[in-house]
């Protein structure tokens, strides 16, 4: 049988505990029970702090997060976390003074958008933000593109736009984002963490 890491975690973690069980006399059926995990599902993804782009596994029940940690099978962390990471959960959930969990009010749920000049941020939706960014990239692009320099050599170049990209992305859309950029002429390219 062939067993990763992530299950040779569980099965020992399984056995620990029903080792710990037996000798609190506890019975084996309430512990799983238990675990706040138990009956959520399983979603991989990046942790958004820093460039290092950590692994993570998210436990979620009724669309709700009820806990994170890292993910052994990821090979840049193999399922450790720093002290900011080990704190994901907070981005999502806070205590309030009585100590009871509720959602952080200072989590970003909306797309904010500030006009060139103005003072003040509008709340818009994600088809407004996108149809936006795609026009306004199109119309630079359109406009600033250079098939040839000055002399005369092809460059398909467009130097009116820069792309950065982002921690919070996996590998694949990372690449994926470089070809788009590479596609549409862009030279300023960068990321966050330097990537
Ligand atoms: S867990 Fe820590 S080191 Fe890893 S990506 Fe998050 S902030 Fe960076």
């Amino acid at each position: 049988m062939k067993i990763s890491r992530r299950s040779f975690l569980a099965i020992s973690g399984a056995a620990i505990t029903a080792g710990v069980a037996a000798k609190l006399g506890i019975s084996k059926r309430i512990i799983p029970e238990d675990y706040r995990i138990a009956y959520a599902d399983t979603v991989t993804t990046v942790c958004p702090i820093c460039g290092v782009g950590c692994g993570v596994l998210c436990y979620v029940e009724n669309g709700q997060i009820v806990a994170i940690e890292g993910d052994p099978d990821n090979p840049i962390n193999e399922g450790s976390l720093c002290s900011k990471g080990s704190a994901l959960f907070n981005m999502y959930y806070t205590y309030n003074a009585k100590s009871e969990l509720v959602p952080n009010q200072r989590r970003m749920t909306k797309v904010l958008y500030r006009a060139p000049r103005a003072k003040d941020w509008e709340v818009k939706d994600w088809d407004w933000a996108l149809e936006n960014m795609a026009r306004r990239i199109k119309d630079t692009r359109d406009k600033y593109f250079e098939e040839k320099n000055g002399d005369g050599v092809t460059v398909n170049r467009c130097t009116a736009l820069s792309w950065l990209g982002s921690a919070m992305c996996n590998n694949e859309e990372n690449y994926l984002f470089h070809k788009f950029a590479r596609a549409h002429g862009f030279l300023n390219i960068d990321h966050c963490a330097r990537l």
